[in-house]
């Protein structure tokens, strides 16, 4: 698959953001990645949000606090798979906003089901960069050469089997 610039930018930023927030003390990325872990450590706040009338196919966006800082809202009615890409998702959008400077503007960036198959210029962004982020392309090559089992590969980056079938679509590796 060709790859537009909006697509390279946001890979290029996840790959950044693992090299630098995302290694434990050997130097490694520890997988299933803890994408909650990973927005603390970028100072971008996190909250659950309860809201009954929030409708399950809602399952995050981010706005700025009251403080001007940055927050992702998580649905919690929502399996652990999808909110680990839910908050790397939402962390996508944050982060190009704070690489861009554009940061104030920051408006809220729902995370429906729709936004998933993406033509918006930040869906594509933020999507490709969750996918970077949750699903580093150098190891899922890796352990698609040593011919790990689809439901091993499930298992060891925390996603769902859809997240995981896009991904290797992507990779051109399905
Ligand atoms: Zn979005």
């Amino acid at each position: 698959m060709q790859l537009g610039r909006t697509q390279r930018l946001a890979d290029d930023s996840a790959f950044n953001v693992l090299n630098k927030h995302c290694l434990d003390e050997n130097g490694r990325i520890s997988l299933p990645l803890d994408t909650v872990e990973v927005a603390r450590r970028l100072g971008i706040g996190l909250e659950w949000d309860d809201d009954p009338n929030m409708s399950s196919e809602r399952s995050g966006y981010s706005q700025l606090d009251s403080e001007g800082k940055p927050k992702i809202f998580v649905n919690p009615k929502q399996g652990r798979e999808r909110m680990r890409f839910t908050v790397a998702h939402e962390i996508g959008h944050i982060y190009r906003a704070m690489c861009d400077g554009t940061i104030d503007q920051l408006v809220p960036h729902d995370r429906a089901e729709l936004a998933t198959q993406g033509t918006d210029d930040d869906e594509i962004y933020a999507n490709t960069f969750a996918a970077e982020l949750v699903m580093p392309e150098a190891i899922v090559r890796r352990w698609v050469e040593e011919a790990v089992p689809f439901t091993k590969l499930m298992a060891r980056f925390g996603v769902s089997k859809s997240a995981l079938t896009n991904r290797l679509n992507n990779l051109e590796l399905a």
